[in-house]
């Protein structure tokens, strides 16, 4: 089991599978891309499912998949299939800006994905292309009718708000998660990936849970991880408000990340790392890899620090996953 020194009990995983992404948004991506690893460099499918049973063998019971773009890497659907035949593992889920998921969502489902998270700011075309650097809006709305067809548990859209950009659309995403049967994640800003954030950009989720409530009743919820949730009174769906500055949920931090390029990382912000890229390359498996995941839970920390809005994390979002 994987306990940290703070008490704090490590049962989810998150995965980078891939640096590269097709989108360009603001606050994540430099608009010039961003060096990209070497093919060598990156994880192979079978190195990550090493890492993958290593974790659940300690205790990891939820692993989401995320990226860069997850539908980006080549054969994606094949990993989900590795990944979904491990016992114990209760939960795999992804993340992804939805423009290529649509197609893919049954082949997905069969595979064995069991959520899905689809990021999506705007629910205006125009400002997606401005914040996103692609014109293809509707495709992730697509995405988010063909998570609700294949009938994914609990299909989730994630919204970064960015105060002065899409902070007047809390209303309209509202009604727009009633509408198709999903629930809503809004996610403060984070001083991470870039210098796009400033505090005239950021919106504390309370401030953005108040105008909510201006347009429907909110009923709360338990916490759910990381997110303070509510219950949309007179509808099934949900909405979660996600506040690691305003909020930080450092405390109830059950996670840990791996990089697509193999290192494991206690925390989002921070520089701390630790690489199993190198031994699993080298036949490490079985007690020994696991005692790397103990190294990386000694260097877990109390909390974030985002030192009053400048990123400390050495490594850019799209390579951590969020
Ligand atoms: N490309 C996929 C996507 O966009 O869903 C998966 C990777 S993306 C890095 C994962 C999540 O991190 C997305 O929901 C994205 O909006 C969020 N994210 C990226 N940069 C962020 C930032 N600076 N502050 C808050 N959330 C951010
Ligand atoms: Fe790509 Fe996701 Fe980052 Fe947007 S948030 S640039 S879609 S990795």
């Amino acid at each position: 089991m994987l306990i940290d020194t703070h008490g704090r009990k490590i049962t989810y995983l998150r995965v980078s599978v891939t640096d590269r992404c097709n989108l360009r948004c603001r606050y994540c991506m430099p608009r010039e891309g961003v060096p990209l690893r070497g093919h060598r460099d990156m994880l192979s499918f079978e190195e990550i499912e090493t890492i993958v049973r290593a974790a659940v063998e300690l205790g990891v019971r939820k692993v989401r998949l995320t990226g860069g773009e997850p539908l980006l890497r080549k054969d994606f659907p094949k990993l989900v299939v590795k990944l979904a035949s491990l016992q114990r593992l209760d939960d795999l889920a992804m993340t992804t800006n939805g423009v290529l998921f649509a197609p893919l969502a049954g082949k997905l489902k069969q595979a064995g994905l069991k959520r899905v998270n689809i990021s999506l700011d705007t629910l205006k075309p125009e400002r997606f292309r401005e914040m996103s650097g692609s014109g293809d809006w509707a495709g992730v709305i697509e995405a988010v009718e063909a998570a609700v067809k294949h009938r994914y548990q609990r299909v989730k859209l994630n919204v970064v708000v960015i105060a002065g950009y899409n902070d007047d659309e809390a209303g309209d995403f509202v009604r727009f998660a009633m509408e198709k049967g999903v629930h809503l994640r809004f996610i403060e800003l984070m001083p991470l990936g870039n210098d796009f954030w400033s505090p005239d950009r950021a919106l504390a989720g309370d401030e953005l849970r108040k105008r909510v409530e201006r347009e429907v009743s909110l009923s709360p919820l338990p916490q759910d991880g990381v997110a303070t949730e509510y219950q949309i009174k007179g509808s099934p769906s949900t909405v979660g408000f996600i506040n690691p500055l305003s909020q930080p949920f450092c405390r109830t931090c059950n996670r840990l990340r791996l990089t697509a390029d193999g290192f494991l990382r206690p925390c989002l912000a921070g520089q701390s790392e630790i690489n199993l890229r190198e031994p699993v390359r080298h036949g490490m498996s079985g007690p020994a890899l696991r005692r790397l995941f103990y190294e990386a839970l000694r260097l877990k920390g109390q909390g974030h620090r985002f030192n009053g809005g400048r990123q400390e994390s050495n490594r850019l979002m799209a390579e951590i996953g969020g």
